[in-house]
């Protein structure tokens, strides 16, 4: 006896469910072709369904099942997500949070603007010009250019003095950053030779010396930011490095990594390497990331001599490396910021850094029975002291003594972790914490108020 094959000719058309009213408000925001597809996709998978034995789905169940297509598919991409990581300038969650004044100037940016019109002389102008003076005067460099990121900014000092040529770099500076940026690679790439100098955990200025051949177009050092190298070491200071470059006639390049425009130490902090002590110290070029401990958008500043900025700009690479007007102008509002008395009350991101750990255990207890409301009864939510770290590579060692909210399972922790993770990440917005032993941690460094968290969390109890 043979089976009756699926009623699929009962299944709604495409063109019947894009009548809907539901599918006509989701095309306003969506557009007709994302529709369509999600609707596809839907009803593809209601044919495999009934395939099994399942019966015809209604059009409201093909609409549902379209939505969740829908979420999965279009609905990515950059939103407001709650970072309770315990990682202040997490990569993966786009690094610093900007100043409202940056905010503000990005849109004032979004319309036409002098970007590369000199309005005085209606000629045509520098379009980080701007970012340029601003980078003088907090650094006491002669010059400054600003690219894409402190990856391209690493690519273009190495292409421009090095293409052809040898790079002397540290056997202890090949550093690898996250995502596949190691610097033998990108020394490759920008068309130099990596010519290792020392060993891994020492380093002379003759090894520099012995290494100076007639082919070497620059001297570079890389700060080992994502690793610290403890115990029998040396390194050159920048000065000699700067000197030997000098008395051999080859330019000199230091990596900073994130670099930070205030000495640290002045908050309590390690030290972390600042550009303008490496120009005081004489070298030609200084990289760093905007988006790093600086608190930016994200880009690649560039700061030396006049020479050396010059040489840089006249790399073709350059044009295709540089930055729009919208990141400029966050750029030149976080960099006036860093000329203020106390940059830590403009910028967030070092706000954060600084916040006493007093007030963040604070603003904890004051949340953790809220939070517990929220949670259906198999949840118990505590105070927990913590220790966050300022991520992107910057000082790993560093730990920040924190405060927050320990959510645990009264049973059996089972998989209980994972799905209570897994519901706060599914929320309109997410909230991000870490799994630990055996609870769902949420570091509250970075939590504005208490409201902001609940009114993520939603009235109804989550029930993970
Ligand atoms: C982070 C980092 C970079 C890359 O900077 P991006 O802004 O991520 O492009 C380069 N060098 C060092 C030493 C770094 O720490």
């Amino acid at each position: 006896m043979s089976q009756a094959s699926p009623a699929y000719q009962d299944l709604p058309s495409v063109a019947g469910l894009l009548e809907q009213p539901l599918t006509v408000a989701l095309q306003r925001r969506w557009g007709r072709t994302v529709i369509t597809n999600a609707l596809r996709q839907a009803l593809s998978e209601a044919r495999r369904a009934m395939a099994q034995g399942s019966p015809v789905p209604t059009a409201e169940a093909l609409l549902i099942a379209m939505e969740a297509a829908l979420e999965g598919q279009f609905t990515r991409g950059p939103r407001p997500v709650l970072n309770l990581t315990g990682t202040l300038l997490h990569t993966n969650l786009g690094r610093a949070v900007l100043s409202p004044a940056a905010c503000e100037a990005m849109m004032a940016a979004a319309g036409a603007v002098d970007l590369e019109l000199d309005l005085a002389t209606g000629r045509r102008g520098q379009r980080d010009q701007a970012a340029e003076a601003l980078l003088c005067a907090l650094t006491g460099a002669e010059a400054a250019a600003v690219v894409n990121n402190n990856a391209a900014a690493v690519l273009l000092v190495l292409n421009t003095f090095g293409l052809g040529k040898e790079v002397l770099v540290s056997r202890g500076e090949l550093v690898e950053i996250g995502g596949s940026f190691r610097i033998p690679d990108i020394m490759t790439r920008a068309g130099a030779t990596l010519r290792e100098v020392g060993t891994t955990n020492r380093t002379h200025e003759r090894d520099y010396a012995q290494a100076l051949g007639p082919n070497a177009g620059l001297l570079m050092k890389v700060h080992p930011s994502n690793y610290a190298i403890e115990g029998y070491t040396s390194e050159v200071s920048l000065k000699a490095l700067a000197a030997l470059g000098e008395r051999h006639g080859v330019p000199t390049a230091f990596d900073l990594g994130a670099g930070s425009l205030v000495d640290l130490r002045r908050y309590g902090l390690p030290a972390e390497p600042q550009p303008q002590e490496a120009i005081a110290a004489g070298i030609d070029l200084v990289t760093f990331s905007a988006d790093k401990l600086l608190g930016g958008p994200q880009a690649g500043l560039i700061v030396g001599t006049k020479d050396a900025i010059a040489a840089v700009r006249a790399n073709p690479l350059y044009r295709a490396l540089r930055v729009d007007k919208v990141r400029l102008a966050a750029l030149r509002a976080t960099l006036l910021a860093w000329d203020q008395p106390e940059p830590e009350a403009l910028l967030p991101t070092l706000a954060q850094l600084l916040r006493p750990e007093i007030e963040i255990r604070r603003l904890a207890e004051a949340l953790a029975p809220a939070v517990e409301g929220r949670l259906s009864e198999d949840w118990s939510v505590g105070v927990v002291p913590l220790e966050s770290q300022i991520g992107s590579g910057a000082q790993p060692t560093t730990r920040l003594p924190s405060a927050g909210l320990a959510l645990s399972p009264r049973g059996p922790k089972g998989r209980a972790l994972e799905r209570l993770a897994q519901t706060l990440r599914a929320l309109p917005t997410p909230v991000l914490g870490r799994i630990t032993q055996d609870a769902f941690v949420l570091d509250l460094r970075t939590l504005g108020d208490a409201e902001t968290l609940l009114a993520a969390l939603g009235e109804h109890p989550l029930a993970p």
